[in-house]
């Protein structure tokens, strides 16, 4: 009976362990959200100012108000059912030498409070989702880039994901003076947030699998888009493609850093002519 027993639990455990170990395989792991690497070198300069959060990384730059860039990973593992959160909010963990921009000074600017790393991209929980938040993660963005052209590459960006796919986001933007819906503004907040000029986007494609960085290829795809912020923007992100070479070049930046020169070289030469939607 005893013996019987002990059988009976063994193969109850060896069961167990055998479900829940392939169960684990169908997990899409979280990426690093850095993993393509730091594109400005970011660190404590207030110029560029590296933070790193659960959800995203970015370089922060103080005297603009907004962040130089942001990185982040989007996979299916990022996904779920968290309602988007809307609680614009300070970042009260930027450094107190620091104005910490309020939703306030976005206020009657005629640009939206645009986020870098976007609500939709982080709905796992309702803390990844109220990070997105922060307006540490905002740009003044003219409303018909942010809720057209920009929101269709976003959207795009999880049809990829629904597609088995998952990616690597590099988004950031540079110059000064966008014209909004009440014009053109070079900044908001008595010149404490710059309002960009140029607001631009990296892309980069894997199907789903382990050791990201070390599975770029040269022919991976990679999607760059350099974007004027102006209302008078076209609905299309397709037609404002470039090369990631291209915007290294206006920004001093250099993006996917984390990959082998020899890589680099061929995948920031091209411009995508891949699908757009
Ligand atoms: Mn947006
Ligand atoms: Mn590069």
């Amino acid at each position: 009976m005893l013996k019987s027993l002990k059988r009976v639990t063994y193969f109850v455990l060896v069961g167990w362990m055998f479900v829940s170990c392939s169960k684990e395989e169908g997990v899409v792991p979280k990426g690093d959200n850095l993993a393509m690497g730091n594109p400005s070198e970011a660190g404590t300069d207030f110029a560029n100012y590296f933070i790193e959060k659960a959800q995203y990384a970015m370089s922060y730059n103080s005297y603009r108000g907004t962040p130089n860039w942001v990185s982040w990973h989007l996979s299916s593992a990022w996904l779920g059912s968290a309602a988007r959160q809307d609680d614009f909010r300070a970042d009260n963990s930027l450094p107190t030498a620091f104005h910490r921009v309020t939703p306030a000074d976005y206020t009657g600017s005629g640009f939206d409070r645009g986020h870098n790393a976007p609500s939709a991209d982080r709905t796992l929980t309702i803390t990844d989702n109220s990070a997105t938040f922060l307006m540490s993660n905002m740009i003044p963005q003219a409303p018909n880039n942010n809720q057209q052209t920009w929101a269709n590459l976003e959207n795009y960006c999880r049809k990829l994901v629904s597609q088995g796919n998952e990616l690597y986001i590099i988004m950031g933007q540079y110059g000064k003076g966008g014209t909004g819906s009440a014009g053109y503004k070079e900044t908001l907040a008595g010149g404490k947030v710059t309002v960009p000029n140029r607001i631009w986007k990296v892309i980069v494609v894997l199907p789903v699998g382990t050791n990201d960085v070390g599975r770029v290829t040269s022919s991976t795809r990679v999607i760059a888009i350099d974007t004027p912020n102006s209302n008078s923007i076209n609905t299309s992100w397709a037609t404002y493609r470039t090369t990631v070479d291209a915007i290294e070049a206006k920004t001093g930046y250099d993006v996917l850093s984390n990959v082998p020169a020899s890589i680099q070289k061929v995948i920031e030469a091209s411009v995508d002519n891949g699908p757009t939607s």
